[in-house]
């Protein structure tokens, strides 16, 4: 059976013209400089990312640690919303990694009151203190919550009048920017290093980008190979990078359109609840009545073929991408309404 597999943007095979890219790289040892690829890769990401300098790294995860890493001392503090992903899901590397402290600002899924952060830098020498190393951003947020643009130029405002930097978590930036209607650089901009991952709604099989000033990206480069990340004839994975950033960002309003027509659909059957102004990606979210048995939906849904992930924390989640059309998001529809609404 073909499954439709809707759990994440993460499950996203490469396209035809990734495999094509992947058979006709041309590599070398990536350690000696010496992968044209990966250079043509790098080169493109910090041009459409708008900064001077660009590396490839393994993960998302590895990329913003390399990030702290790069960017603080041991002991140094990162001031960061509460509900991020460096927080959350990178298995408390910061400390294992760079040795810094986390200083959490609450944050309603990616949005923090910028007068937050501004009260938590450390200003003057006092000994007792750590130093604030650096400010932590998300955008998109991993709710799907696209951060709006003026948050993020407050943000960056306050961390330029006390000289600390700032690094954007934009795993899915590209996503944000098709929400905004603006170019990504118009995000970037409001940081002083972005991450970005080219193996989610982009498609590409592994990676993703660090980018920021050609200073910056020297020693991301060296902490990179301490990390273990010195990759050899990376240009196979490389490749398909060029092509997630050349033709797969532009298609990502697909996925936005097909995900808004299923939270659409969603959201007028009983039994569901769902905030439609919280659909700004390509993520659905949403609440089932407590009468709705999940062993029973979930078994629906795997009977039609489709791969769902069950709620969490009584949220269920619906990621769209390239392999899901219009007509695969009103088969799911169709499956869940006939579920909710069929007596069960
Ligand atoms: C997925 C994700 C990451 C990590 O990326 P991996 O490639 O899975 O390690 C980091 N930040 C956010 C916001 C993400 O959604």
């Amino acid at each position: 059976m073909q499954w439709l597999d809707v759990r994440s943007d993460t499950v996203t095979q490469p396209t035809p013209a990734m495999r094509e890219a992947m058979f006709h790289a041309v590599v070398g040892d990536d350690v000696y400089g010496d992968d044209p690829t990966v250079s043509e890769l790098e080169t493109l990401a910090a041009a459409m990312l708008g900064k001077e300098a660009a590396l490839f790294v393994p993960t998302g995860n590895f990329g913003n640690q390399l990030s702290l890493l790069t960017h603080c001392q041991r002991g140094d503090e990162v001031i960061l919303g509460d509900d991020c992903h460096i927080v959350w899901h990178e298995t408390g590397g910061a400390a294992v990694i760079a040795g810094v402290q986390l200083r959490t600002v609450a944050s309603d899924r990616g949005v923090m009151d910028p007068a937050e952060i501004a009260r938590r830098i450390r200003v003057g020498s006092d000994i007792h203190w750590p130093k604030t190393g650096l400010i932590c951003v998300e955008n998109a947020h991993s709710s799907g919550r696209v951060v709006p643009l003026a948050v993020m130029a407050e943000t960056a405002a306050i961390a330029r009048r006390h000289g600390v930097p700032v690094h954007l978590d934009g795993a899915r930036v590209f996503n944000a920017a098709v929400h905004l209607g603006c170019d990504v650089k118009d995000i970037t901009r409001h940081a002083d290093t972005v991450m970005c991952c080219l193996s989610k709604g982009l498609a590409s099989p592994v990676g993703s980008i660090l980018a920021g000033s050609a200073g910056f990206i020297a020693r991301a480069r060296r902490n990179r190979k301490l990390m273990g990340g010195g990759m050899r004839q990376a240009g196979v994975i490389a490749a398909p990078g060029i092509v997630a950033l050349r033709e797969m960002t532009g298609r990502l309003a697909e996925d936005h359109a097909n995900a808004r027509a299923l939270a659409e659909r969603l959201a007028a059957i009983d039994g569901i609840s769902l905030n439609l102004d919280d659909v700004h990606i390509n993520m659905v979210w949403f609440a089932l009545a407590p009468s709705i048995k999940v062993d029973g939906l979930m078994a629906a849904l795997a009977a039609a073929g489709i791969k769902a992930n069950p709620p969490e924390d009584g949220l269920m989640r619906i990621v769209t991408h390239w392999q899901v059309n219009a007509a695969d998001v009103a088969r799911i529809a169709d499956v869940i309404a006939a579920y909710v609404t069929g007596g069960q």
